[in-house]
């Protein structure tokens, strides 16, 4: 019997699972999504000038044109139906919801306006409908962000870049605007703990030292830290040649340098945030010097104060919690037993693991929830569902709008043809604008461009 299937979200960890479905046999499947847009972290997430990494999608776009599956693009779970109802309608639901949250910077003033967590950073300057109207405050020479991974190089990277390296990137108009016409010439990377512990990956840190207008500034004391003998061999490796790239970064820093390129990302480590300084609006943060005993960080006491008018953590996500869905609080994901959750019920992807890993670590979530899925229903076990036909009558029953995989390649289309030169594309930033585009006569204006 034809298992009916609802994968909900259609990001990466989405259509990897979808991808291992149509593997499987035979299973008919609906990707359901709350945005009309699909992609999830690919279009909303990937930093805009990471066009090479976004280019995934077109793997996708194969799967979501094979003919098992369809599109449910504007809806969402909580909104237009429940949980309740979509385990009614189908035999296995799979959430791929990610983790779109930030972790909360827990320290006092961390609700000051100017504290911009990097889901909602990213989100704006990516042109997510959620954040398009953030307006964050980009009035100072100094921005801090917290946090040593690939999002927050992501995000100083994005800050210092000029209106010429980002022409070829599908920033969000508004954003590149705004932060072309800022006057910040500084980002500091803080680590609470040293190069070594860093999660930088190489390719991104190296990146860092050829920017056109911004510099990256290392104290070399700081590199003074040994490897310490406890580390696996590959993290050793990474740690090798990632202190390797930051000795590089601590021997350019001549005036040469700093005259043909003023801005600078300097990265920070031993420090931790205490406090964010200001009244409303922030105005610095307070840092506590660290050391690293064991891997873990120790405060020295000694204090140092960054002054600066946006604070952005970018400190790891956690997932949505869903009514009905157990959750697993303190790791920001949901409780499952290897992408089990209960009956008919799995997760993949960072709601399943956690926000750890790059785009292609979902895949292997992707088997395994399929595995899990053809052992829970064998013998025809499951099956005779409604699926797809009950998920349509329950629509339209609401009117809700939904927006298929058709539609989404006329706003594909019209964002492509809209694009300035050198751009991928001029992304609709509401979702409003997305659906209007959909309604009126510009849709066939669209369609006969090809
Ligand atoms: P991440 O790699 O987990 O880094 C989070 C950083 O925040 C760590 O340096 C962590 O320090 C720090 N941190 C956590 N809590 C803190 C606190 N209370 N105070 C100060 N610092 C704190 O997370 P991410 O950067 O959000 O990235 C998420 C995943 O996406 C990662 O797997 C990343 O590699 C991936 N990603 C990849 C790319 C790419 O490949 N280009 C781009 C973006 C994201 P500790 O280590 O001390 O905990």
């Amino acid at each position: 019997m034809t298992l009916q299937v609802a994968i909900v979200g259609s990001g990466p960890s989405g259509f990897y699972a979808a991808d291992a479905l149509l593997r499987l046999g035979d299973a008919r499947i609906d990707l359901i999504e709350r945005l009309p847009t699909p992609f999830g972290l690919i279009r909303g997430g990937v930093a805009p000038d990471h066009q090479s990494t976004k280019r995934v999608s077109r793997s996708f776009e194969k799967t979501a044109l094979a003919t098992p599956i369809a599109y449910f693009g504007n809806v969402e779970i909580g909104r237009d139906l429940t949980m309740e109802e979509l385990r009614g309608l189908y035999d296995v639901v799979i959430l791929a919801v990610g983790a779109p949250r930030d972790r909360p910077l827990d320290i006092p003033g961390a609700d000051k306006a100017g504290v911009i967590g990097s889901a909602a950073f990213v989100g704006w300057y990516n042109g997510h409908p959620d954040f398009h109207d953030l307006d964050p405050s980009l009035d100072s020479e100094r921005v801090v962000v917290i946090g040593n991974g690939n999002v927050a190089l992501d995000i100083a990277r994005v800050l210092v870049k000029t209106p010429e390296e980002m022409a070829v990137s599908d920033i969000s108009e508004q954003a590149g605007q705004a932060i072309a016409a800022s006057p910040i010439r500084e980002v500091v990377l803080l680590g609470r703990r040293g190069p070594v512990e860093a999660k930088f990956s190489q390719k991104e840190l190296r990146e860092m030292g050829s920017l056109a207008a911004a510099r990256p500034l290392v104290d070399p004391a700081d590199l003074e830290q040994p490897i310490p003998p406890r580390l696996s061999e590959r993290a050793r490796r990474v740690a090798e040649r990632n202190l390797a790239i930051l000795s590089d970064f601590a021997q350019k820093g001549s005036a040469a340098e700093a005259e043909s390129r003023p801005k600078r990302v300097v990265f920070r480590f031993f420090a931790q945030p205490v406090e964010v300084a200001g009244g409303a609006q922030v105005s610095g943060l307070l840092c506590e010097r660290t050391r690293v005993l064991d891997g873990r960080v120790e405060g020295t006491g000694e204090r140092i104060t960054l002054d600066c008018g946006l604070v952005i953590p970018a400190i790891g996500y956690r997932s949505i919690r869903i009514p009905g869905v157990p959750y697993d609080a303190a790791r920001g994901r949901f409780r499952n037993r290897d992408g089990r959750i209960a009956e008919g019920l799995y997760c993949v992807g960072w709601c399943k693991r956690g926000p750890v890993g790059v785009i292609g670590t979902s895949k292997a979530d992707g088997e395994e929830a399929a595995l899990a899925i053809r052992k829970d229903f064998t013998n025809g076990a499951g099956g005779g569902k409604p699926g797809r036909d009950g998920l349509e009558s329950l629509l339209r029953g609401r009117e809700t709008r939904w927006v298929d995989y058709e539609q989404w390649a006329v706003i594909d289309k019209a964002e492509q043809a809209a694009a300035a030169p050198g751009a991928p594309r001029r992304k609709f930033v509401t979702v409003a604008d997305m659906l209007a585009l959909l309604e009126d006569g510009a849709r066939n204006a669209y369609l006969a461009r090809d």
